[in-house]
């Protein structure tokens, strides 16, 4: 099986020719068991094979530390949203949100149902194109939230802020895409299905003195320990997703891990945002010190040939590049499994559109 066309997609699940292979083998005969993957039971050892080795390719390339566990849930990124208040709040005890756009306003509104919410900065008074700076985080807060990478309006948290309050941030669309240091959160979260595997897997990483601090009453499918205390199989898990997921992982410990894939990473973007800088036709949305390595967002001075350059890819095998509603223009995502392949041939699909109606 071979792709045709090259997707850049924000999502959901963008994901490389080989593991897509092997994922519909095992959805016809899942290791010659006779039994679909999608048929085999979450209590039987070929499950627990699954998950164990799905845990260890997480623990390893993210150098997860052994006073943290690794969840695997349900209901996206935007479950935590809830779920989050839910466990770390208390009533006494706010929690502390960065506004950094889209998704942050909606975990902010969800959080809000919980409990004090302070929203320590925003970059709405400029359209989210840039990441605040120089903000207090208020000490004995429950909590400090933040997007690492937000997908929408193409800007990426480089450098976290250091607090004794613990960091709970939402990397859905940048995790496993570049070297993080686990141990200045408290928790991360990630929707899977951007650098992972398939929509339906939600990933938890948390420190382990923050869930003995969990004195909430909570029903139990919100409740991280009770995920952690049935080895994240309290109820049926997505077999399925974990098990592509494992799949990605393996792939992408085989390319050489995060740190080559960050390397790739930097190298793609710079190579698509270095077009973008020196065209007289586009330009980037974003700071230039806070651009998405992930999500390349960009215009046209000339707003009125947007859709024009948007068929003009699209009748060459780009697709997927038109903006969120709201945003507008163009975002290009460039998730693991877009190699740089892709990425030159859609630089040289922008300078074909340039060049075309001058000759
Ligand atoms: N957070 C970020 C940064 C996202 O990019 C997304 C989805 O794209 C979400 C949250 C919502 O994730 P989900 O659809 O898994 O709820």
């Amino acid at each position: 099986m071979s792709k045709k066309k090259y997707n850049f997609g924000a999502g959901p699940c963008i994901l490389p020719d080989s593991v897509l292979n092997s994922a519909s083998d095992a959805v016809k005969d899942y290791n010659r068991t006779g039994l679909s993957i999608l048929e085999i039971s979450h209590r039987s050892s070929e499950f627990e094979k699954i998950i164990n080795e799905c845990e260890d390719l997480v623990r390893e390339l993210l150098k997860v530390p052994a006073d943290y566990s690794i969840l695997f849930l349900q209901g996206g990124a935007s479950t935590q949203f809830s779920m989050v208040p839910m466990c770390l709040m208390q009533p006494h005890k706010g929690a502390v949100y960065l506004d950094t756009g889209y998704f942050s306003l909606k975990a902010i509104k969800e959080a809000r149902m919980f409990g004090p919410v302070q929203v320590v900065a925003s970059s709405k008074d400029r359209d989210y194109d840039y990441i605040p700076v120089g903000y207090h985080i208020p000490r004995g807060s429950a909590y400090f939230h933040c997007t690492s990478n937000n997908s929408i309006e193409g800007t990426e948290i480089f450098d976290f802020p250091e607090t004794d309050v613990p960091i709970v941030c939402d990397m859905s669309s940048d995790i496993f895409s570049r070297e993080i240091n686990v141990a200045d959160f408290g928790l991360i979260y990630a929707g899977a299905q951007k650098n992972m595997g398939p929509a339906g897997l939600t990933l938890v990483i948390v420190k382990k003195a923050l869930l003995k601090g969990i004195q909430n009453l909570i029903p139990s499918m919100s409740d991280y320990r009770i995920y952690n205390d049935h080895n994240s199989m309290f109820n049926t898990p997505p077999l399925f997703s974990i098990y592509v997921a494992m799949l990605n992982l393996r792939r992408l410990k085989e390319m050489g891990g995060i740190k080559q894939a960050e390397e790739t990473n930097i190298a793609k973007a710079k190579l698509l945002y270095d077009a973008i800088d020196s065209s007289e036709c586009f330009y980037g949305l974003a700071d230039k010190a806070d651009r998405s390595r992930m999500n390349i967002t960009f215009k046209m001075y000339n707003r009125e040939r947007e859709p024009e350059f948007l068929n003009f890819a699209e009748s060459r095998g780009v697709v997927g590049i038109g903006g969120f509603g709201s945003v507008g223009g163009f975002r290009a995502s460039l998730y693991n499994a877009m190699d740089m392949l892709g990425v030159e041939f859609l630089v040289q699909c922008m300078s074909d559109f340039i060049h075309k109606d001058l000759f």
